[in-house]
Formats: C-alpha cells, structure tokens, sequence
C-alpha cells in the first residue's frame, strides 16, 4: 500500500463548518429564500428574517390580482377575514393552539397595550391592582406597562432576574400576591436568550388568582410550545423576527376562547364591533377574538408571513428547533475556542431547555467592531452596552456563516484590541 498517494486527514479541524452543513438535513432551504449579494454572514435572523423567493412571487400576484384587479370588492372577497385566518394560521403552525383564539393586527407594541389593559382592567374588577413584571424584559413592554399603570391608577411590581438568564417560576411564586391582576413574561429574553416555563409560571399566576400575557416575540416560530397546553391567558408576538413577515410587519394577540366574553380592549373600533358594515351608533363589539382589531387592517403587511408559515408546517417545527439548538451548539464551540481567549463573555444558557435562538457574547470592545463587520458583510446585531447577539434563523443560517461571522468578529476585535 502507498500511503503518500491517499494520506489519512492530519488533525481534522474540529470546528470545520463543512460535514456539518453536509450533514444537515434542512440545509436545501437555505435556497428558499432571497440571496442577498454581499452578504457574508447574516446573523441577525432574530431582529428581521430574510424574505422567501415566494414572497416576491406573492407582492407582485397581489398588486396585479386581489388588489390591482380585485380592488374593493376583494375587501369583501377575502380581506375582511385575512386577519383571523392568518391568525389561524399562525395559531396551528406556531402557537399550538385551537383556532379562533388569534388575530393579526398592529404592532406588538400596541397590541401589548390592548391585551394588557383589558387583562389588568379585568383584575381591577376583583379588586386587584398590581402589573408584575421583571426587569429584563424589552423595552417597550416596560414603557406600555408603565404608560397603563398611570392611565389605571394600577402599581408596578418589579421582579429582578439574573440578566444572563431570565425570570424563573420560584421569582414568580415569591412576588405575586393576592393583588396582582396581571403578570407579563416575555417567553424569551432578548438578552440572554433563555426560555421561561411557559406552563408553570402561568400556573403559578392562576393560582394566585392572576392572569398571564407573553409576549412571544424571540420564541415564536423557532422554539415549539403550545398556548393551550400551558392554559395561557393572553400572548402577543412579532412576525417580523423569525416568521418573516417582513419590516413593520404587523404583530398577532392570542387570547383564550372563554375570556373572550368578558375582555373589553381599550382602543374599540368600527373593525371590531360585531357588524362591521351596520354603521351602528352604539359600539357592540364581536363576540370572537375579532374584538381586538380597532381600525382596517394591514392587508399588506400579512402577506409574507404567509409564506414562512408554510415553510414552518412543511419542515415541521421539531426539526427547526434541533437544527436552531445545533446552530447556537455550534456558535458556543467555535466562542469558546476563539472569542474566549479574548475576553469575549458568552451570556446566553448553555443547557439546550432553557437556550433559545441567539448567542450573545459580550466585550466592551464589542460597539467599535460594529461599522468593520457591517462593512465586510457580517451582520449580527449589537445590544447597549457591550453585546453582540447571534440570531441564528434556522432555515435561512448555515453552519459556515457563523463560522465566517465569528472569525470576522475575531478579526475586527483583535484590531480593536492591539494597541
Ligand atoms: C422585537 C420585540 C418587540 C418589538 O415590538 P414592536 O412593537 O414590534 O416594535 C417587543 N417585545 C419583544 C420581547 C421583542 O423582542
């Protein structure tokens, strides 16, 4: 035998992206969506998803069909319905959850405000007066709690959580009380990526006679759960992030069949009352989950969101999250042997139930790599005040992306560093 023709590999590079984008059985989707020249390492799939080629097909079917020929008449065709169906939509693919318990309407941020108050003003019925929430949550569910709390005569009570991870059902047990009317959890922190228990913390609200609304926006579509299992109240979550839907994209509220009756939502209008085209001079609203819509809804915006949900129910979510969970596997190794040394902190759970889709590391430095890596196409979002997140959408990442992107932030923080 020859062994100088057909040497044996000599030290295989263990962090090698290759045999791992071989053997990945999602790897043909990446194709499904638009490429994007110049791109080196999109890691950023957590604040805006990439758009699906099939989504270009449908704006430009839309503009020349329901729209440019349909015109008004396909408001009574299809798109008095489209909110609710899409929810639908998003209910059995995402949420797993029953139809008839979600609708798509505005932004997060608003509808956080409408499944907020409602929840709260229900409390308040009960003599309960107090918004429970923890101090790791994202921004604007801080500010539109506060806002509610002043317009209420309501009291906030803080719960503070350990930032590298998040809030904890034994936080939850020990800080509601007989007050509390509602509590508000964000599934995933955006910081650090941890996944709170959905079950057992709303467990924990409705023993103590409160209601739950999530917000789902770093969960939905990449980590599998079900709202109906875990007997949520309420949940609000975005569509822009990992189901696609695009920049502004509005977001969905889902909100339990038998609490529909009894939630009356702050902002009522004429899309929400239960005879739309009555021109009633007295508001009813509908009986359904169409209750939370107020003014026409964003048809346009629903749109690509449509597509990525057809991509999740053809993949199947259990295998988004096992590729999810081997991507930031991936991106932990590749940190600890290369950013490590560095000084770079990674801040997101390593145990797989608890570790959502995003791996943020943290470096003082990190905030002046920015403007290199954007410029050399390597695209991760940056956090105030040192942090780097990973946001790796499963079907649109591959394994040599994050190797690229983390070698690049390598590479502009060893410039940063060295004098
Ligand atoms: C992205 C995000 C939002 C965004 O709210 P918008 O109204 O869509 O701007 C809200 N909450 C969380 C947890 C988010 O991650």
């Amino acid at each position: 035998m020859n062994s100088t023709h057909d040497p044996a590999p000599r030290n295989p590079d263990p962090l090698d992206a290759a045999p791992l984008d071989a053997a990945d059985p999602l790897a043909a989707y990446v194709d499904r969506f638009v490429p994007a020249p110049g791109v080196a390492a999109y890691l950023d799939g957590n604040s805006l998803g990439r758009p699906l080629r099939a989504t270009a097909d449908r704006f430009a079917d839309f503009v020349a069909g329901d729209w440019g020929t349909g015109l008004i008449r396909s408001w009574d065709d299809r798109w008095m319905d489209f909110p609710t169906e899409t929810g639908d939509r998003i209910a059995t693919v995402v949420l797993g959850s029953a139809p008839g318990q979600t609708v798509v309407g505005d932004s997060t941020t608003v509808l956080l405000y409408k499944a907020i108050r409602a929840t709260l003003e229900l409390g308040q019925r009960q003599g309960r007066h107090e918004i429970l929430l923890d101090d790791d949550q994202f921004p604007t569910d801080r500010f539109v709690i506060e806002g509610i709390a002043r317009e209420r005569g309501a009291t906030v009570r803080w719960i503070r959580v350990d930032p590298a991870l998040g809030v904890t059902p034994s936080l939850v047990r020990d800080a509601v009380s007989r007050d509390t009317a509602v509590v508000v959890v964000n599934h995933v922190s955006y910081r650090s990526g941890f996944i709170a228990d959905l079950a057992s913390i709303t467990r924990i609200a409705h023993e103590a006679g409160a209601l739950a609304v999530w917000d789902l926006c770093h969960s939905v579509g990449v980590v599998p759960f079900s709202l109906d299992d875990a007997d949520v109240d309420l949940a609000v979550g975005c569509t822009y992030k990992f189901l696609n839907g695009g920049p502004g994209a509005p977001a969905f509220l889902y909100a339990r069949a038998d609490l529909h009756p009894a939630l009356e939502q702050p902002i009522q209008g004429w899309m929400g009352a239960a005879d739309v085209f009555e021109m009633a001079s007295t508001f009813e609203p509908a009986s359904g989950i169409r209750r939370f819509l107020s003014g026409t809804p964003p048809i346009v915006g629903m749109l690509a969101m449509n597509d990525m949900l057809d991509l999740l129910d053809e993949v199947g979510l259990e295998s988004v999250r096992a590729k999810s969970l081997a991507l930031t596997d991936y991106a932990f190794a590749l940190s600890d042997a290369l950013l490590a040394p560095l000084g770079v902190v990674a801040a997101t759970p390593r145990e797989h139930r608890i570790r959502a889709s995003h791996v943020t590391l943290r470096h003082e430095a990190f905030r002046a790599t920015l403007p290199a890596l954007w410029a050399g196409g390597v695209v991760p979002d940056f956090r105030n005040p040192d942090a780097l997140r990973l946001g790796l959408s499963p079907l649109s990442t591959t394994f040599a992306e994050v190797r690229t992107g983390v070698e690049a932030i390598v590479e502009a923080l060893r410039g940063r560093l060295e004098p």
